[in-house]
Parts: structure tokens; C-alpha cells; sequence
């Protein structure tokens, strides 16, 4: 663990961009984080505890708040929870000792050992993979093969998860079905082998934070800050403008008139905009290789102009959106 101080000082580092400090913790901390896992046992807390230091470490990477749920930090980074990890490390482990020379002692022990046996088969049968198992100590799959089956399945139970789970988000409903199609939609990644995160996190620091917190619903606008304060949600109204309207992520980025010069550079992205649904819209904004670069930066400059005038047009009024964000108000 005394290794972990120093990476917290390299995250901040605006040089580095997102997918540089994914790889770093990838490399520096999670190595320290999963060491021993094939062998370690721990319970529910200890693994709690863990997760913790997990998430805390995204979420400084990503610059997002607290509020922001796991499981979209998670989705984000194409992170696996610990306890995922931890048992995928086993099940791969088990696998590897099986394969050892039958006169080995180290495969004796570990087909001796009753904490390893009610371990193995706990962990098995939450992945429902005890028939593979039996099939692969038959010898009728090959190790390689029980190490692919074993990350394949893990990671398909962990998406499937995922999806139910922001599926449940209730802070925007489009962005919840949007995200859900990027999990699965290649078009959002590049095509990079290696790189299997979203393609904006190679866009400089600002624009990438910005686009993750639109994403996740936790970008500081009325309709999240102003949660906080117990505003109803039909109160939460957009100052910047005299529509009335509840500032949601829809209207920021569609509809607020105030922003209507920068969105005019927006909207000439795309073909027929006016006749596409939210949805679309949205699939457009996050989804399209062709445009995701252009169309972050220039939400971003949506977001830049919308601070300024909420800090020009009606000072006084509201500074909480600004003080509370960790964007820096024109950021
Ligand atoms: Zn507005």
C-alpha cells in the first residue's frame, strides 16, 4: 500500500490524458491492488474495502464526483468491480495449478485443500461454469481455453450487470439508453486492440472530464445541482435563459436559446437534425466516430459559454453550479 501515495500526484497532471493515467494505475496500482489474488482469501469487507480504494482512484482520473455511481465509473474505464477481478485471477489460477504435472506438490496441495475446494466451487457456481470445469479437469478443453472461457464469462456477467444497472439511473433516462449502446456498440472505441475505452478519453483533460460528467448526468447544471438543494425537479430552472425550462442535459445541449450560436456550429455536424429524435441526437453526439471529435469540443464550447453568462447575466443569482463543480467555471 506504501506504493499507492505517490500515484494520487501524477493524476493531476494535465499532460497525461485520461487513457495514460488508466494505463498507469493499470500497471502501477491495480498490479499492487490484485497482488496474491489467486490465493488470498478475503471476506465481503476486506473486499469492500479494496473496491474502495479502487473507485476512489477512477474517480480522481475520470475528475468526477463523489455522486457519480460505481457502476458508470466502472463502465467507463472498462473497469471490473475487485471481487470480479479477484475471482477471475482464481478461477485462472485453479486452472493453471490443474494443468501442472500430476507429481508436482504444489498441485497436490491445492487438490488437497478444502479451503481452496469450497472456494472453487462458490466462485464457480456464481459464473455458473461448474460443467466447464468438470469438462476442462476431463481434459476436454485445453488451459488456454479455460482461461479465455473464464474471462469471457466474468466479463460478459460483469456488462450484463452494468446494463441493468444504469439502466436503473434515474438522473437521465436518454443518457442511460445511449450508455447502454456504447457498452456495446465497437463504433464508440477506437480500434486500437489495446484501447478499449471510450475514444474520448484521448481528448485533452478538460473536453475528456467534460464529456464523461455529461454522460455519467452529473455535469453541474440546474437539474443536478440544485437536487442537492431539494429544489423540485420542475424548479430546477435554466437561468441563462427565459424559456422556463428545467436546465437538463436535453436542453444545454439542444435547446437553451442562449447558446444558440455555438449550437448552430453544433447542429452543422449533422444531416437532418431537426428531424432526429432525442435519441438519435444523442447517438450523434456520442456515438459517431466521424464526428465524436469535433462535436466534444464543441459541446465544450457550449459548456464554456453557458458559465460565462450564468456568471455575466445574472450574477449573484446562483454561484453554487460553479463553486460546486471541480470544472473550473469557463474549464
Ligand atoms: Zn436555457
Amino acid at each position: 500500500m506504501a506504493r499507492l501515495t505517490p500515484f494520487p500526484k501524477c493524476l493531476p497532471v494535465r499532460e497525461f490524458s485520461i487513457n495514460q493515467k488508466l494505463e498507469l494505475y493499470n500497471t502501477m496500482i491495480l498490479t499492487i491492488l490484485k497482488y496474491g489474488a489467486g490465493t488470498v482469501q478475503l471476506n465481503d469487507q476486506q473486499y469492500h474495502k479494496i473496491e474502495l480504494i479502487h473507485l476512489k482512484a477512477l474517480r480522481d482520473i475520470l475528475r468526477t464526483r463523489s455522486t457519480t455511481i460505481n457502476d458508470a465509473v466502472l463502465s467507463e474505464t472498462r473497469m471490473l468491480p475487485i471481487k470480479a477481478m479477484f475471482e477471475k485471477e482464481k478461477l485462472q489460477l485453479f486452472g493453471n495449478l490443474f494443468s501442472l504435472d500430476k507429481k508436482r506438490l504444489v498441485r497436490k496441495l491445492f487438490l488437497s485443500s478444502k479451503i481452496v475446494k469450497i472456494d472453487l466451487n462458490e466462485i464457480l457456481s456464481n459464473y455458473s461454469l461448474e460443467s466447464s470445469w468438470k469438462k476442462y479437469i476431463n481434459g476436454k478443453m485445453t488451459p488456454l481455453q479455460w482461461k479465455s472461457l473464464v474471462n469471457e464469462t466474468i466479463d460478459k456477467i460483469e456488462l450484463v450487470r452494468i446494463k441493468d444497472s444504469l439502466s436503473k439511473t434515474i438522473k437521465c433516462p436518454e443518457l442511460a439508453e445511449i450508455n447502454l449502446r456504447i457498452l456495446t456498440n465497437e463504433q464508440c472505441y477506437d480500434n486500437h486492440q489495446s484501447s478499449r475505452v471510450p475514444n474520448y478519453m484521448d481528448l485533452s483533460n478538460n473536453v475528456a472530464e467534460f464529456i464523461f460528467k455529461l454522460k455519467a448526468g452529473s455535469l453541474p447544471l440546474e437539474v443536478e445541482t440544485q437536487r442537492y438543494l431539494n429544489v423540485p425537479r420542475e424548479n430546477r430552472i435554466c437561468k441563462i435563459c427565459n424559456t422556463g425550462q428545467v436546465e437538463d442535459i436535453f436542453h444545454f445541449c439542444f435547446v437553451c436559446p442562449s447558446l444558440k450560436e455555438e449550437r448552430d456550429d453544433l447542429m452543422s455536424l449533422f444531416e437532418r437534425a431537426d428531424e432526429m429524435s432525442h435519441l438519435d441526437l444523442y447517438r450523434s453526439l456520442f456515438c459517431s466516430s466521424t464526428n465524436f471529435h469535433n462535436s466534444s469540443l464543441t459541446l465544450h464550447e457550449l459548456w464554456k459559454k453557458r458559465n460565462i453568462l450564468l456568471f455575466t447575466k445574472s450574477p449573484g443569482i446562483d454561484t453554487h453550479s460553479a463553486r460546486s463543480s471541480r470544472l473550473h467555471p469557463i474549464d
